[in-house]
């Protein structure tokens, strides 16, 4: 054991939106996540986010299930999806509304960005309809009355966080004016019901997980553990995303596609498994994975990462 999360009862998981194929970015998280799982003897589970229809696109979840066999990342149990628990997000929005964390918003977003705050690049709802008791009715957003709270938690990776929502970002969304759960509601819901321990995931993700760990607080569920790995950018520090146009993981070279992965996430797997088989890199890996190699950064460009073959 390398790390210092016990074995029994390790529970992980890959949660991707199916809004494009994989790319290199989602890999490091995939692999960082399977290895943090596989390492410790744990479970690895695969959940599908998707709960905002509008954003996904034709055949990305059969594409995102061939893409990560291919590169021999076999997940435990059923996939899971979000599609499948509106039910209960709509259980814990009562449960939040019963006990006055909810009221009804009905700013647009265009006043909102011309007349909210911005605070640190963020913009900040500051409350307006706080006080309004808006009735809930479709076309009105849901948000979490976040006065009074301060979230702290110990990242893995990233160290000790805080967020005040108060002071950054302010009351947020749990159901959009369309009627669609938020992100925050959904994946704070899953991880505890789905007895997550840790959870491993890109840096890009560190500021939803505060008011995760604060939606998983109010409605008494258990908050896991959390490991924000650094995420790929380019020269000019963008993510590698869907957004940015990053490239489809090439099935034919998953064994390379590994090694690189296993390399930017400071593991130094040995140059001869450059191009071997998934199964033979994945092997070295699960032996030999530790949490403490990780650089402890929140970004990490893509094209310096790989030294010529031979070294
Ligand atoms: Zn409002």
């Amino acid at each position: 054991m390398t790390d210092d999360i016990p074995a029994a009862g390790y529970r992980g998981r890959f949660a991707p939106s199916p809004t494009g194929p994989l790319h290199f970015g989602s890999l490091i998280a995939a692999l960082g996540s399977y290895l943090q799982a596989r390492r410790q003897g744990g479970e690895w589970w695969l959940r599908i986010e998707d709960i905002d229809p509008p954003r996904e696109a034709p055949g990305a979840r059969e594409a995102i299930l061939a893409s990560l066999e291919a590169h021999g990342l076999h997940w435990d149990g059923p996939v899971q999806y979000q599609s499948q628990r509106l039910e209960r997000y709509a259980q814990c929005l009562q449960r939040l509304a019963a006990e006055g964390r909810l009221y009804a918003c009905a700013c647009s977003r265009k006043r909102i960005a011309e007349h909210g705050e911005r605070r640190g690049g963020t913009l900040h709802y500051p409350g307006w309809c706080r006080e309004r008791n808006l009735a809930f009715v479709p076309g009105r957003a849901r948000r979490l009355d976040t006065r009074n709270l301060i979230i702290d938690f110990e990242d893995r990776i990233q160290g000790p966080q805080r967020l005040i929502p108060a002071e950054e970002g302010g009351d947020f969304v749990l159901q959009r004016a369309d009627g669609l759960y938020s992100y925050q509601l959904a994946v704070a819901v899953d991880d505890a019901e789905q007895g997550m321990t840790e959870v491993v995931r890109g840096s890009d993700l560190l500021a939803s997980t505060p008011r995760q760990i604060a939606i998983q607080r109010l409605l008494g569920l258990p908050t896991p553990v959390y490991a924000h790995l650094p995420v790929a950018v380019d020269a000019q520090g963008r993510k590698l995303s869907k957004q940015n146009r990053a490239p489809a993981l090439d099935a034919r070279r998953a064994g390379e596609n590994l090694w690189r992965a296993l390399h930017f996430l400071g593991q130094r797997p040995p140059t001869e498994l450059r191009g071997a088989l998934p199964a033979t890199v994945l092997d070295w890996a699960r032996e030999y994975w530790s949490l403490k190699k990780v650089p402890r950064t929140a970004a990490m460009e893509l094209s310096a990462d790989v030294p010529p073959a031979g070294e």
